[in-house]
């Protein structure tokens, strides 16, 4: 391992909602004073999320996603808020989630895979409220932008879904400057979580192993996926996922990369498994359809020419990077 490694492993891995360009400052968060000064400064700047969709300027791409702190007093305050951290000339970033009456719902044609709600601010047309994954998949933001965007809304949706104890029931309040809850009858301290997931390719040569979901869009096509469980090492819920869900036996795994993913707390744990047996058995339940393909059919899904009109996953995910991984190794 050497620098040269490093630099070029970095340059091979360029996924939505990693590198957030922030100083998280974790030692600052329990110091009420210097977050109070952080508040005060005119540089400081806020994410605004509603009814978990980001709110985003109208205009030409990439839009700015940060607003001066005045905007959440204009739009009605803040439910809660978190220091997100200081961005690259010492300007504080924080996270705020507004008022469900802040906005408005006009219309919902989620389809179980996509959110397709629309939401309003009433009164400002400048304004738009756009799914976060609708902004990676169309680049509405800078890729650093998009990875503060998905901190943002995995720390506040965690807030909005955990205003009791999980212990005792009883109300909690928001501490050490958004990044842990207090119960204040129990005392139980409770921190943001985060959620392992594996997703991983399984290889047999130079066939690897695809599936897909039936909410999927038509088509689409994927690597397996399934979350860590308590007491599972990555490479035992990688090869009890592949198994489960495609019945395919798996000996060496090997880990990859990683990749936020703010839907709504995961991490993906990106991996390559050996395939030691090769009839799949499909689950049924989990995943409707599952194939070997070889590269070349890999190829053809990346440059949209597949015969069948099979896609891969997006830019985006990591699912894609762990493809093109195989591909050129
Ligand atoms: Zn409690």
């Amino acid at each position: 391992m050497n620098d040269a490694f490093f630099k070029t492993a970095a340059r091979a891995f360029s996924f939505g909602f990693a590198g957030a360009p922030l100083d998280r400052v974790s030692d600052k968060r329990e110091d009420l004073r210097a977050v109070a000064a952080m508040r005060e400064r005119a540089d400081a700047r806020v994410a605004l999320i509603a009814r978990d969709m980001p709110i985003l300027p109208r205009g030409a791409a990439p839009r700015d996603p940060l607003f001066p702190l005045s905007a959440v007093a204009a739009l009605g305050g803040a439910r809660f808020d978190a220091l997100l951290g200081l961005d690259g000339r010492g300007a504080p970033v924080f996270a705020a989630m507004l008022a469900d009456e802040a906005v408005e719902q006009i219309a919902d044609r989620s389809d179980g895979f996509l959110d397709r709600r629309t939401l309003i601010v009433p009164g400002r047309d400048d304004l738009e409220l756009v799914d976060l994954r609708t902004i990676a998949v169309q680049g509405l933001v800078s890729p650093a932008a998009l990875a503060v965007l998905g901190q943002a809304k995995a720390i506040l949706h965690w807030h909005a879904r955990h205003g009791h104890c999980a212990h005792c029931g009883a109300p909690t309040r928001i501490a050490a400057a958004g990044w842990r809850r207090e119960c204040g009858a129990c005392k139980a301290q409770h921190f943001p979580r985060t959620d392992p997931v594996v997703i991983m390719l399984a290889v047999d040569g130079e066939r690897c192993l695809l599936g897909r979901q039936a909410r999927w869009p038509k088509g689409m096509v994927s690597c397996l996926a399934g979350f860590v469980e308590p007491g599972e090492t990555i490479e035992e819920a990688v090869r009890r996922e592949i198994h489960e869900e495609a019945g395919i036996v798996c000996g060496e795994v090997a880990y990859v990369a990683s990749q936020p993913w703010p839907f709504p707390s995961s991490l993906m744990i990106g991996c390559l498994a050996e395939a030691t047996s090769r009839a799949i058995t499909i689950d049924g339940v989990e995943l409707e359809d599952a194939r070997w393909f070889d590269r070349a059919e890999v190829v053809a899904m990346f440059e949209k020419r597949h015969p069948e009109g099979l896609s891969a996953p997006a830019p985006m995910a990591i699912a894609h990077h762990i493809l093109r991984f195989w591909i050129d190794a």
